[in-house]
């Protein structure tokens, strides 16, 4: 059977991107591979947002060649940033792709494996067939990776960005502002939820700055009539700009129930000057006058960033207004990054700070965080908490992990149930026991099938419940 393998690098649009690639490959009737040497089809979704991401999609594109050599019919596929910045030299530098798909040519992409789909068999209505048994129970078919992935789906409501971050490539590789209508997001966010969806993440570059073409409406009222869909559990949103961040939609996320109590507002420095050449369109001042609201009405909320240290020109005594900020500000996760040179961006070309100095600044301001995450994780000790499931823990299969619905993740013992029990029932209830920086682990009690609904304890009776259900 032709069978696709994807593998994404990079941010919650390209896996966004990932899922209506495997979508299309759904719909023309292949099945989806978790090996790569089993695929009819290899598909790379890159990222260039640093440079070890951009090293990494050449190491893996190097590492299938051995596979298009064992397979000649295998179509090796190169999407996403990296394509769209490389895509006069990528073909000519790797010459065993089989094509080069830039960041706005997904629906070309979808229709080369439609196109594809008759050289590899005729078995094409038996997958169609089998994936519409499968699709319900939220199995393999329906999933890049595993049985649980389509429990969490993403919308993408908007593509590109027109903020150009002197650091950034993205505007130069996804293109300016373009906002999808309103009515398609509904859309397709109403068939996630149809399809077992169980928490929906909007996603964009710059999300909150979201306008509908045709209505003008703003990223709060999209919120709103996302969570007006019927039979929607969990819904959240990444990234937004603190320029967008306005005292309307403070007040929405304050007042919608379906919203996971997390915001993600990335502030990437402490320091005006810095800010400033980042062209970030901010300052601090301004910063935490937007937290000060957003705390206004939303207290409970875990408040997650992004943090660059080392970027061109940045003092030390700029870097210590960083750790200040973060010193002030409890964040509950913050993504932090060494300034990583982007070519055909402005900052590239400006006068670096040495490596090692990056490296020093980076451990310094992780001290910071980790010690602030750890007090938040504590603070759940004891507790009872619902966390949507995410499948076996990568460090210990034997073990399963969970995020609660403030992205914190938490590890529990494998009950022994059936994977098709947890993925009907995947909310579980667990009791924090231990804090760790990265999460917590705990003993789970409860199952449900529902983020509102009572929870099954954890024992024979489930199996029962599971079987009438
Ligand atoms: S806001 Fe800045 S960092 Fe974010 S995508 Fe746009 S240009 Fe890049």
């Amino acid at each position: 059977m032709a069978s696709i393998y994807i593998e994404t690098f990079g941010c919650q649009m390209n896996e966004a991107d990932s899922r209506y690639i495997a979508d299309r490959a759904l719909a023309a009737g292949y099945e989806i591979a978790t090996d790569a040497a089993r695929a009819s089809v290899v598909v790379l979704n890159t990222c260039t947002v640093r440079d070890n991401a951009e090293r990494r999609a050449y190491g893996r594109m190097g590492h299938f060649k051995a596979l298009k050599v064992a397979n000649p019919a295998l179509k090796l596929v190169v999407c996403g940033c990296l394509a769209e910045q490389d895509r006069d030299r990528m073909q000519a530098a790797v010459p065993h792709l089989d094509a080069v798909f830039g960041t706005s040519e997904l629906v070309r992409l979808g229709d080369a494996l439609a196109a594809w789909r008759a050289g590899f068999g005729d078995d094409a209505d038996e997958a169609i067939e089998e994936r519409a048994l499968l699709r319900p129970l939220g199995t393999a078919a329906d999933c890049i990776t595993d049985a649980f992935t389509h429990l969490r789906a993403f919308v993408t409501v908007q593509r590109g960005c027109s903020y150009y971050c002197t650091f950034c490539i993205v505007p130069h590789v996804r293109g300016r502002f373009d906002h999808r209508p309103m009515r398609e997001i509904l859309a397709e966010a109403h068939g996630a939820i149809a399809t077992g969806a169980r928490e929906l993440t909007l996603v964009g570059q710059t999300v909150n700055a979201y306008k509908d073409p045709a209505s003008g409406a703003d990223f709060s009222d999209l919120l709103e009539a996302v969570s007006g869909l019927a039979g929607l559990e969990r819904l959240t949103f990444v990234t937004s700009h603190p320029k967008d961040f306005t005292e309307k939609l403070a007040r929405t996320l304050g007042t919608l129930p379906h919203l996971n109590p997390r915001l993600h507002l990335p502030v990437q420095s402490g320091s005006n000057p810095v800010l400033r050449r980042m062209n970030r369109k901010y300052t601090v001042e301004e910063y935490l006058e937007k937290v000060a609201g957003f705390r206004a009405h939303c207290p409970d909320w875990m408040l997650t960033t992004d943090a660059i240290v080392g970027f061109p020109g940045e003092t030390e005594d700029d870097f210590v207004r960083t750790l200040d900020l973060f010193e002030r500000v409890r964040f509950g996760q913050a993504f932090m990054f060494i300034y990583s040179q982007r070519r055909g961006t402005p900052a590239a070309l400006w006068e670096q700070i040495p490596e090692a100095t990056g490296s020093e600044r980076l451990q310094r301001l992780a001290d910071v965080v980790n010690r602030g995450m750890r007090i938040l994780h504590e603070a759940k000790i004891g507790t009872l908490v619902r966390a949507l499931v995410q499948g076996p823990s990568r460090k210990d299969p034997s073990k399963i992990a969970a995020k609660t619905t403030d992205n914190v993740t938490l590890i529990v013992a494998d009950p022994g149930l059936p994977q098709a029990a947890l993925v009907a029932n995947p909310w579980l209830e667990i009791r924090v026991e231990h804090a760790f920086v990265w999460g917590g682990t705990g003993t789970l009690t409860g199952i449900a099938d529902r983020y509102d609904a009572s929870a099954q304890p954890v024992a024979a009776p489930v199996y029962d419940l599971i079987a009438a259900s």
